[in-house]
């Protein structure tokens, strides 16, 4: 099952020589809670890359924006294939290829499901078919709910909309994806992979 979740990971990338963790490597959770990880993917173009730890793997969306804390902004979320667990915390230089550039890891943490349909829990896998996951994100940068909603702006099958829910966690002044930069994890920022070996 996972395995199968995992065909497009491996079939875009040579992970001996990206320096990307392989589909064949952990495949149980950290703990007891189900992660994410938000990563500052500085690509072809700089994006963001969302990922939530669902049924196995880290199914994913790059939103070219970043997330935001202001409720009143709709940042596209374009689904990307699902990444094995160990991607979690990745950071580093991705040589040529697929992805090439540098990554941090932005932000992660754990997160709970807050989606519901007429006032009954949904499970992840479910509401991703349905289209639409509400998540409370518990990270450094991001905290709260986020609502995720497939759209298919455009005609493109793979456009979500991330957005955020309008409670605690939320600010409609600070702007963390142009003011802090650097990685939860270890304190670097993209630009300190440049010279490093894919
Ligand atoms: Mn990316």
């Amino acid at each position: 099952m996972t395995e199968d979740k995992l065909r497009d990971y491996e079939r875009k990338r040579d992970t001996d020589s990206s320096g990307e963790p392989s589909a064949g490597g952990r495949k149980t959770s950290r703990g007891t809670r189900t992660s994410f990880v938000v990563q500052r993917h500085d690509a072809s173009s700089l994006h963001f890359d969302l990922r939530l730890e669902i049924d196995g793997v880290l199914v994913s969306w790059a939103v070219p924006k970043g997330p935001s804390l202001n409720p009143s902004d709709k940042r596209l979320a374009h689904r990307t294939e699902d990444h094995p667990l160990d991607y979690v915390d990745f950071e580093g230089r991705i040589g040529e290829g697929y992805g090439a550039g540098t990554v941090v890891v932005w932000d992660t943490g754990t997160f709970d499901n807050l989606t519901e349909e007429d006032g009954e829990e949904v499970a992840l896998a479910q509401a991703l078919d349905h289209g639409h996951l509400k998540v409370e994100l518990h990270g450094e940068k991001l905290s709260g709910g986020f609502a995720l909603t497939h759209t298919r702006m455009g005609g493109d099958e793979a456009n979500w909309l991330l957005v955020k829910v309008d409670d605690d966690g939320a600010d409609r002044r600070r702007r963390p994806t142009s003011t802090q930069n650097e990685s939860v994890l270890s304190g670097h920022i993209n630009e300190d992979f440049e010279g490093d070996e894919g």
